[in-house]
Formats: C-alpha cells, sequence, structure tokens
C-alpha cells in the first residue's frame, strides 16, 4: 500500500494554475466523473498525486463539502492491488464503509470510500489501478 493522492475539493478548477504553480507540475489530467459529481484534475508529484475536485453541481457531495466546510483537503487516497478483498476484509471487521463493492473513478481506477467515522475523521480513499 501507499499513498496514490490526496484529495483537495475547490471551487474552480483554475485552481489547476496555483498548484502547478507551486508544484511545477507539467502534465495535468482532467476529465469529469459524472458518477461522484465532480470534475478532478490530477497533478503529479513523484509516484503521489495531488487530486482536485470541482463540484459539477452544488448539491454534489463535494459541492455540499465546500458549502459546509469551504475549500481544503477532502480525502486522503490508498493504492491497493486488490480492492474487493481489503473491501471484504474490513466489511467482516465491521469497518463503516460508504462503498459496499467498488466503483469506476477517475483514470478508469476502481475506488470505494470508508467513512469518515472509521479513520479519526478523515475519509478514506481505496484506489486499485487497472492496467
Ligand atoms: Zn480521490
Amino acid at each position: 500500500m501507499k499513498i496514490d493522492h490526496i484529495g483537495i475539493a475547490t471551487e474552480r478548477a483554475s485552481a489547476a494554475a496555483i498548484w502547478q504553480h507551486l508544484l511545477g507540475a507539467e502534465e495535468v489530467h482532467s476529465e469529469d466523473v459524472p458518477d461522484q459529481g465532480v470534475r478532478v484534475t490530477m497533478l503529479p508529484i513523484g509516484e503521489s498525486r495531488v487530486e482536485l475536485l470541482e463540484p459539477l453541481s452544488a448539491d454534489s457531495p463535494v459541492g455540499r463539502f465546500l458549502e459546509k466546510r469551504g475549500p481544503g483537503i477532502h480525502h486522503l487516497a490508498i493504492r491497493v492491488e486488490n480492492i474487493r478483498e481489503i473491501l471484504e476484509r474490513l466489511r467482516a471487521k465491521g469497518v463503516r464503509l460508504i462503498d459496499e463493492t467498488p466503483r469506476l473513478g477517475a483514470g478508469g481506477c476502481l475506488v470505494a470510500f470508508i467513512h469518515p467515522s472509521a479513520a479519526n475523521g478523515v475519509l478514506l480513499e481505496l484506489v486499485e489501478h487497472q492496467q
């Protein structure tokens, strides 16, 4: 396991320019993930990434997060080899999951969220990269 990315809620995709400037990131990839109601912009930092999340609508999860808490760190994403196996193990331990089964995330990855109440108030995302 390792840290795949850190998700940051932002009101505008133009935040990417700020982060590019801060990190010197050259390759930037953006895509809409309608299932999660967000436009995602990924900025690579070594083996990890910063993921900027801009809500596609005010009533999306990130839209509600921004309204309540303003821009800032939204979640921490851990890269795993076998997301289904890990979800199964966590479920058996009684961990509160947001996603019982993986769904398709940005970049064609399989993702699943673990409820913040299970991880000291931190929203955790599991990410399995597909070949
Ligand atoms: Zn993420």
